[in-house]
């Protein structure tokens, strides 16, 4: 039985991946300090269906101060997902925040693993490393100019991932994630607030003209792919990117074809905003066989499922408006 670290494991691609290698047969220790970056309602909602299963355990710790070296021991893979998410606040006051749960966490659990026999460190990197890539869609080889404060940490955690490999053998990967989307995704992302303004009739706050595109990429998808790689003879840094990419007006039209009209609040563009992200994922098809399964319409469909069934927890929910209804779950 492979014995796994997850760090992150109360977010929302954490506790997905906990699912997965639970499902898989692996035992995990999952690591979370619980931050209030969002509700930490939905982070015990996430934990929810982890904590009675026997191969489980969950420890609430900061990477940034916790003792690191017993929830270490006997480790086979690290996946790192522990971290401060988020473009558009990262500029500005709170970027020590991102500094410190990006870089400096990272370099923490890094140097303590330093000379541990782990068979992997999976690394959840991000495609806002790569900025407004002159190439796409965009391979690793393309060299990252990230255009925000979020991107440069994620870049430089990539980077540490990279000098622990190159300097002390740590078996390390680093997968740029694309817009990661699905049931119980983050509130602040765009197609979590697009399905909720769709349910709600609430106004849906779209940043620039709705061109911009993204390479949406299905958290099934994306954790089953992280346990790929940590079973694959792979070390480096690779896309994982959804295959598909569209604009944002592409995939509000598809959100109104399947919930009803949404109600748009048009806003300026934010600063930093890349105007067009696509992965190249032939390096992880070659290296770990990753191949994304998950068409948007359905996967847009599994999240608004999970949406209904949030809205009608939410103590202010009556839970009775008529797209409550939506596909009968009330
Ligand atoms: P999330 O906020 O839902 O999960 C991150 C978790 O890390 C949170 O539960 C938080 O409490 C925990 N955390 C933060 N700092 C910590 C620390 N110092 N010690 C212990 N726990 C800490 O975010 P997510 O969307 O699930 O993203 C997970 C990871 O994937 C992040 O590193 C993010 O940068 C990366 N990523 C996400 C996306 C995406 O589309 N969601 C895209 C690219 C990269």
């Amino acid at each position: 039985m492979t014995r796994a670290v997850v760090t992150g494991a109360a977010g929302f691609i954490g506790s997905h991946l906990c699912a997965h290698l639970l499902a898989s047969g692996d035992s995990v220790l999952g690591i979370d300090s619980l931050t209030d970056y969002y509700d930490p309602a939905l982070k015990e909602r996430n934990l929810r269906d982890l904590i009675p299963h026997p191969s489980f355990a969950f420890r609430r710790g900061d990477l940034l101060e916790a003792a690191l070296e017993p929830l270490l021991d006997g480790a086979d893979v690290v996946y790192h997902l522990a971290g401060q998410p988020g473009v558009r606040p990262s500029w500005g006051k709170d970027f020590e925040l991102y500094a410190r749960r990006n870089v400096l966490a990272s370099q923490r659990l890094l140097e303590a693993m330093r000379d541990r026999p782990l068979r992997k460190f999976v690394y959840a990197s991000s495609s806002s490393v790569y900025g407004d890539a002159p190439v796409i869609p965009t391979g690793e080889s393309v060299c990252p100019r990230p255009l925000t404060p979020y991107g440069v940490t994620k870049l430089s955690a990539e980077h540490l991932c990279e000098v622990y490999r190159m300097s002390f053998g740590l078996p390390a990967v680093s997968l740029r994630l694309f817009s990661v989307y699905g049931p119980r995704q983050r509130p602040d992302m765009a197609l979590a607030r697009l399905i909720e303004a769709a349910l709600t009739g609430g106004p849906f706050p779209l940043h620039g003209n709705g061109e911009q595109v993204r390479d949406f990429t299905y958290v099934r998808d994306v954790v089953t792919a992280m346990r790929d790689a940590a079973c694959s003879s792979f070390t480096g840094v690779a896309n994982l990117g959804g295959d598909a990419p569209v604009s944002m007006k592409h995939a509000i039209a598809a959100v109104e074809r399947l919930v009803g009209p949404v109600n748009l609040d048009p806003r300026p563009g934010s600063r930093g905003e890349a105007r067009h992200t696509a992965a190249d994922i032939a390096l992880a098809a070659r290296a770990f066989g990753y191949r994304p399964r998950t068409e948007l319409d359905d996967g847009l469909a599994a999240m608004a499922d999970q949406t209904v069934i949030d809205l009608a927890r939410r103590p202010e929910s009556g839970s009775t408006g008529p797209r409550a209804m939506w596909r009968g779950i009330t």
